[in-house]
């Protein structure tokens, strides 16, 4: 079912165009499939040689810690990404669903254990590809229990350590406990990765990579901004894309001088008044994830409703502004608790209203990911307490991230037309 938040006349016709809407490619993409590419091959050289060690971390787990006790690190939720975009995942799924891991819990989960059972993944086209097996597991349970379980179901299988950071979640304020809690975690896990790393743990070493991860968040958030600007230069499909880095590249300068490059073209497209879309009319916010295999339909549908995902969710929650390298286990804990998904739909509701502010946003849409209620905030009565605030109208579509069983490409493209007509008679 996909709902909106009021009624849309039935005799409304969709304002489509006929004619093609190009949405702006972004001409940094080369740049940055060089550096991904880049971030891969060291991994298979790893994987291949058995230097540096792999450790295998949830994709908002303690990443720094990881790389300054010397190990490179994977993120099975990138993979889980990849599987969803390149569409695999509908042949995956199923694979995981007959071991036991129901159709109901994360389908990245389901998606990238059923890529292992098959052997099957978008890696092995690219060159050198080696499976990079793990030394160590890592999770943290801020984002949601699946990873965890995902974690573990590799632990059972290769029977390397499985170490973890649990969480307090719905959090309004984050205060000095919680940040103790999670900092405390982190820096019990130091003895176990050293020992498996098989390097003495060097502080200054970690102070180091606190910085690079602050100076690539900080030069991502920029980007993300880039999209205040009207016409903004990016939107949201290109940017679950172009964060790639911010995710995979934390405490290396290869993601920061990446962004540079985006930045400048970013930068020029503002001067320039060069819109992601030919004629920007709405601004819209999307909440939730990304349907990664209708990445480019949502795209092009929207642009050629002239509407502009211009700010998520999603993307804006790889900001880790309390990174401090003063402080680094503590920044840590923070930035990790501070996370949109670790909080109260109390904060939520606040937070959207400053991004409403923001970024001038005409509408709202909510994805409600069929395997994801941990991103999907449409549950509890929030869209509508929002709408009553700030009068920003809003579409919830249902879907899911990698499962296109649970997603109607008619119902969501007739339901997104309605909404932009019903924004273009305000
Ligand atoms: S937050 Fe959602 S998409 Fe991410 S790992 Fe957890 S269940 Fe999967």
């Amino acid at each position: 079912m996909t709902e909106k938040s009021s009624e849309t006349k039935p005799a409304d016709k969709p304002k489509t165009d006929e004619k093609k809407f190009l949405v702006r490619k972004i001409e940094s993409s080369k740049a940055m499939n060089d550096a991904m590419g880049a971030y891969f091959s060291e991994l298979f050289e790893a994987a291949k040689t058995g230097h540096p060690k792999i450790a295998w971390c949830t994709s908002v787990g303690p990443a720094e810690l990881l790389v300054a006790c010397g190990f490179l690190v994977y993120f099975p939720e990138n993979h889980g990404a990849m599987l969803g975009a390149s569409r695999m995942s509908t042949d995956l799924i199923p694979v995981a669903n007959a071991i036991g891991y129901s159709p109901e819990i994360c389908s990245y989960l389901t998606s990238d254990i059923g890529s292992f059972i098959k052997g099957e993944t978008p890696m092995s086209k690219m060159p050198g590809y080696v499976f990079p097996k793990p030394d160590v597991l890592v999770f943290n349970t801020n984002q949601c229990r699946d990873v965890q379980d995902w974690m573990y179901y590799y632990h059972l299988h290769y029977g390397v350590p499985l170490l973890g950071i649990n969480t307090p979640v719905r959090i309004k304020e984050v205060t000095r406990t919680h940040v103790e809690v999670a900092a405390k975690q982190m820096e019990e896990m130091v003895e176990p990765l050293c020992k498996i790393g098989g390097q003495r743990f060097d502080y200054d070493k970690l102070r180091d990579i606190v910085t690079l991860s602050k100076q690539l968040t900080i030069k991502w958030k920029a980007v993300l901004e880039a999209a205040a600007a009207i016409p903004s230069p990016i939107n949201f499909f290109d940017g679950t894309i172009h964060m790639g880095p911010a995710v995979v590249m934390r405490g290396s300068k290869r993601g920061i001088e990446y962004y540079d490059t985006l930045l400048k073209e970013l930068n020029d497209c503002i001067l320039k008044k060069i819109g992601s879309i030919p004629e920007e009319k709405f601004r819209l916010y999307w909440e939730g994830m990304p349907i990664w295999g209708r990445l480019r339909t949502h795209s092009e549908l929207l642009a050629s409703l002239k509407a502009c995902v211009v700010a998520s969710t999603y993307c804006n929650s790889w900001i880790f502004d309390e990174f401090n390298p003063d402080d680094p286990f503590r920044s840590m804990a923070r930035a990790y608790t501070e996370l949109f998904i670790v909080r109260s739909d109390e904060y939520k509701e606040q937070y959207f209203q400053q991004m409403i502010e923001k970024y001038k946003i005409d509408g709202i849409i909510y994805h409600d990911a069929k395997t994801c209620p941990n991103n999907s905030n449409n549950r509890y009565g929030l869209p509508q307490r929002l709408e009553k605030k700030t009068g920003v109208p809003y579409i919830v579509i249902a879907g899911d991230l990698n499962d296109l069983r649970c997603y109607s490409e008619e119902q969501a493209k007739t339901n997104i037309e309605a909404f932009v007509e019903q924004l273009s008679e305000r």
